[in-house]
């Protein structure tokens, strides 16, 4: 039987006690198209069957296949987290930590 625990608190989730809940993060490259947007704006119609090609394509391709189409710095991560880790994942999903090293003493 497979046993998941929560990435975060490392606690064993049990799926008869809690629900177990996945993070998908995807980390890729946004695509500067500004050489794009020049060439299709003369030509509209050409614009339109390039998204038809690249959404066939994205379909076709499994998320496996996509990640090493795109080795560039483009990541799948995914985490298991318990329901107490989702709730705190939420309410900071980039773990930014807040800045108690902001004292305004000197004044
Ligand atoms: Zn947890």
């Amino acid at each position: 039987m497979l046993h998941y625990s929560c990435d975060l608190c490392q606690r064993p989730i049990d799926p008869a006690v809690c629900i177990r809940h996945v993070v998908k993060i995807n980390v890729f490259p946004a695509v500067d198209s500004q050489n794009d947007e020049e060439s299709l704006a003369g030509s509209e119609t050409l614009g339109d069957d390039h998204l038809d090609d690249m959404h066939d394509l994205l379909e076709r391709l499994e998320e496996q296949d996509l990640a090493a189409f795109l080795d560039d710095g483009t990541r799948s991560l995914r985490f298991d987290l318990c329901d107490a880790c989702r709730q705190r994942f939420l309410r900071n999903p980039l773990g930014i930590q807040p800045n108690k090293s902001f004292t305004f003493s000197d004044n």
